[in-house]
């Protein structure tokens, strides 16, 4: 029996020896590109392959997403390699110039680290496939080329960016597939249900927000990320099913900042792929389409930090199992991973091949950042604002890509952000300095520089995101390297007692944030509709007031102090409600907010990424109940049950009835709040009977030389529609502030404008942010464009009966790393109609 037994273990060992090698076909029980395979799934692939691979292979959970899914990183390497990670890691960071005052001796000829990110598209499955093949084949010991090329990477895997969204395609295809897939690409397989699972849960596209990181999952990875600082990154995507596979080089334009080493290295890359490309007749391109300029994507983001930044694409979008395309052949899962999982392979050999000039680049890159303050024009920047939360927001920004900041005495000259010109420097109450001259001194460069160079102006996204007018702070580009002192620490709020109010002021988001959460509590908040003198303070418009008077049943003290500390908001004490000069507490200026019931329109017939940006604000920013409701069904719907009704872009359908329009128009006479944003806007300016219109577009006053700009050149058909073109540009908006629409807001703010649309100035109505002419301040803009923007409403809100009409024709939530029109969008919830 005993004897039996020592058997039956050996034959156990016998067994997991051979697990190291286990394929994924062995562990799924189906052959890769058969079926898709569910994230946990993966991740007990991955799991399983480390456990029995623990000299090679470390797991490490980084995260965890909206909906509970765990977030991995695979580091895949040498045994040698692996025994001494830490010190590679450290090793490396020095090199970055990122280690403190004593570093451990350099290590000698140091691996280069790849990293390899999978399917941060949801619906762009194959890549996470590729990835357990990839990580198969970089463990089962069977090339011996690949046992080298360990020897000089450290290979890191997240084998999928965005579980959320990747099951949301996959258990969607699987309901919907028949037995086999069908490549006929008319069948319903090939019809992605909506919102699809291109995002994450709130419908955030997480390959634009590397560095404003507002969804978790990109703040996990990016945490990780800045710790290891690989010397090549790639993010695998896939595109329409008719393209062919896309690598590097990427297209222009370039940031200028990018230099020529990583340029080359692109090259490199590319060619070296073309290699196995070629030999299996694989159609490709390279150079078109995908730029390097906006700073939040997963090839960028890398680049701007010292390393060579990819992106991978193979057709494959909306192609299922299988699909016939344009060309009239079948494309299958399998072809897709296998491309994929061809370029994983061959970015390895090549990193390895070249570990040595890579890594010696790589501390050239840094060395030159932190020592030369090299490639940026300006050296220093300085941050200023009278709001600490402001300054404060920007603070969180840079600490979450590791741009290092301080403060200095300096003074001089410097190019102002307000003005467009070099004045004095003149600061406010809080302020803080970064420097260029840091590891991190490119990045920083991208985020404050005043104006992005392109080098080419056909760009796939936004092209201009300062961060003085993301933020609404003021401040100055410096040409001079200045002294940078450390922080001294801000000061505190302190609890105030009374037994008659408190004054709150209302002069950022933390603001609104404050006043959501006391409306949540049932706190009775008012806000004063003209400005006010108290013991010998001023205090404007919109600033809040909390009385003892209709809080008697709670502990309103304690629930303003409480709500103060939580979002640094400096209350003061009152004893008494006369003032000294405007309106006294009583008055009818000073007007109670009743806390609104809101509904957000969501689902079918609204743009999913819009819907998810309010989705998300409410749950996650102001922490304030919402309503999601089906744009499909809301006809059928109560809406009395609602104070306000948020409209995001959408198609929708039922707006054509009129007796659903003549519903919304009661909802409104009714006392209620409808906010339409953006596209919204525009239907409802359509519509004609919300007092807004559509300016249209003005014939220019044409002279010679003008009509040779409509001229189209055959060759140029790429680029015909560039002076109609603007796919996000800064300009400045001027508010009217006495309107609580702006309450909180200087006399301008700065828009993020994305489409031609500007409204005639409403005759009925309250034109609460306006273009004037010459309020272009930065990024793309086409001549047409330019042309049309100026003299027109963007901000407005209509009253109807006893309700209001909001337009906020720029998306002040796009993607919500717009910080300053965070507040905007606030007012319009909290503010307007009160
Ligand atoms: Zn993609």
């Amino acid at each position: 029996m005993k004897k039996y037994i020592v058997s039956f273990f050996a034959l156990i060992t016998l067994y997991t020896s051979k697990a190291q090698t286990l394929s994924p076909e062995a562990f799924l029980g189906y052959k890769i590109g058969t079926k898709f395979t569910r994230h946990h799934q993966i991740v007990d692939y991955f799991k399983t392959i480390a456990a029995a691979n623990s000299q090679t292979t470390k797991l490490e959970q980084y995260g965890t997403t909206n909906e509970g899914r765990e977030l991995y990183l695979a580091f895949v390497s040498s045994k040698e390699n692996m025994e001494r990670l830490d010190q590679i890691k450290m090793n490396n960071r020095t090199y970055a110039s990122l280690t403190k005052g004593r570093v451990a001796p350099l290590l000698p000829n140091p691996p280069a680290i790849v990293w390899l990110s999978y399917n941060v598209h949801g619906n762009e499955p194959a890549s996470s496939e590729a990835a357990m093949l990839t990580l198969y084949e970089l463990t089962n010991n069977s090339r011996q080329d690949i046992k080298e090329w360990l020897q000089h990477t450290v290979v890191i895997i997240d084998p999928c960016l965005n579980p959320d969204g990747r099951d949301r395609y996959v258990n969607w295809y699987n309901t919907t597939v028949g037995k086999n897939g069908n490549a006929d690409a008319q069948t319903r397989e090939h019809f992605e249900a909506y919102p699809q699972g291109r995002t994450n849960h709130y419908n955030f596209d997480l390959n634009r927000d590397w560095a404003w990181q507002t969804q978790t999952e990109s703040k996990f990875r990016i945490k990780k990320y800045l710790e290891w600082m690989p010397q090549v990154h790639v993010d695998f995507h896939e595109q329409g099913y008719n393209e062919p596979y896309f690598f590097a080089p990427a297209a222009e334009p370039f940031h200028e900042i990018i230099t020529p080493w990583q340029r080359n290295f692109q090259t490199q890359t590319g060619k070296n792929h073309s290699k196995y490309f070629d030999a299996n007749g694989w159609l490709y391109f390279t150079k078109q389409i995908f730029d390097l300029f906006y700073p939040s994507y997963g090839d960028t983001y890398p680049s701007y930090n010292g390393s060579i930044g990819m992106t991978y694409e193979q057709g494959g979008i909306r192609a299922g199992l299988t699909v016939q395309t344009n060309s009239g052949d079948t494309l299958t899962l399998l072809d897709r991973i296998t491309h994929h999982f061809t370029t994983s392979l061959s970015t390895i050999e090549v990193a390895s091949k070249n570990s040595k000039q890579l890594v010696d680049e790589f501390a050239k890159y840094f060395s030159d950042n932190t020592f030369n303050g090299k490639n940026s024009t300006y050296k220093t920047y300085i941050l200023t604002s009278d709001d600490a939360n402001k300054i404060a927001a920007v603070k969180d920004l840079l600490d979450a890509n590791g741009i290092v900041y301080g403060q200095t005495n300096n003074k001089g000259i410097g190019y102002n952000y307000a003005s467009n010109k070099d004045e004095n420097i003149v600061v406010k109450k809080y302020s803080i300095a970064v420097s260029v001259f840091q590891a991190r001194g490119a990045m920083a460069t991208v985020l404050l520089e005043p104006k992005s160079k392109l080098s080419d102006s056909a760009t796939y996204d936004i092209t201009a995101w300062s961060l003085f007018y993301v933020y609404g702070v003021d401040g100055y580009a410096i040409k001079e390297k200045m002294d940078i002192d450390e922080i001294k620490t801000t000061s505190k709020v302190t609890a105030v007692s009374s037994d008659y109010g408190v004054i709150i002021p209302y002069t950022s988001l933390n603001c609104s944030k404050l006043l959501a959460e006391l409306l949540k509590n049932n706190v009775k908040v008012r806000y004063a509709s003209k400005p006010f003198t108290v013991d010998g303070f001023n205090y404007p418009q919109g600033t809040l007031i909390v009385l003892k008077t209709g809080n008697t049943n709670i502990n309103w003290n304690k629930m303003v102090n409480d709500a103060a500390v939580k979002y640094n908001v400096q209350p003061v004490a009152v004893s008494s409600g006369f003032v000294q000069k405007g309106s006294d507490f009583g008055s009818a200026d000073v007007r109670l907010i009743a806390a609104p019931k809101v509904a957000l329109l969501s689902g079918e017939q609204t743009t999913a990424t819009n819907a998810g940006e309010s989705w998300c604000f409410f749950d996650n920013e102001l922490e304030y109940p919402v309503s999601l409701i089906n744009a499909a069904d809301v006809w059928r719907l109560d809406f009395k049950k609602y104070d306000v009704i948020i409209m995001p872009e959408g198609n929708y359908r039922g707006l054509n009835d009129k007796q659903n329009m003549d519903k919304l128009k009661e909802f409104v006479k009714g006392g209620g709040r409808l906010i339409a944003i953006q596209g919204a806007v525009n239907l409802l300016a359509q519509n004609g009977d919300f007092g807004i219109k559509n300016k249209a577009d003005k014939e220019d006053e044409k002279d010679a030389d003008s009509n040779y700009n409509y001229l189209k050149k055959y060759g140029n058909r790429e680029r015909e529609d560039l002076p109609t073109n603007i796919p996000g540009a800064i300009y400045r908006v001027e508010l009217d502030n006495t309107h609580p629409l702006a309450y909180g807001y200087p006399n301008t703010y700065y828009t993020l404008k994305q489409d031609a649309n500007i409204y005639e100035f409403m005759k009925e109505g309250w034109n609460v942010g306006i273009l004037k002419k010459d309020n272009y301040v930065a990024g793309f803009s086409g001549f047409q464009v330019k042309n049309k923007l100026k003299d027109g409403t963007l901000f407005g809100v209509y009253e109807m009966g006893n309700g209001s009409v909001i337009f906020l024709a720029d998306n002040p939530l796009f993607r919500l790393f717009w910080e300053n029109g965070k507040m905007l969008f606030s007012n319009a919830v909290f503010m307007v109609g009160q």
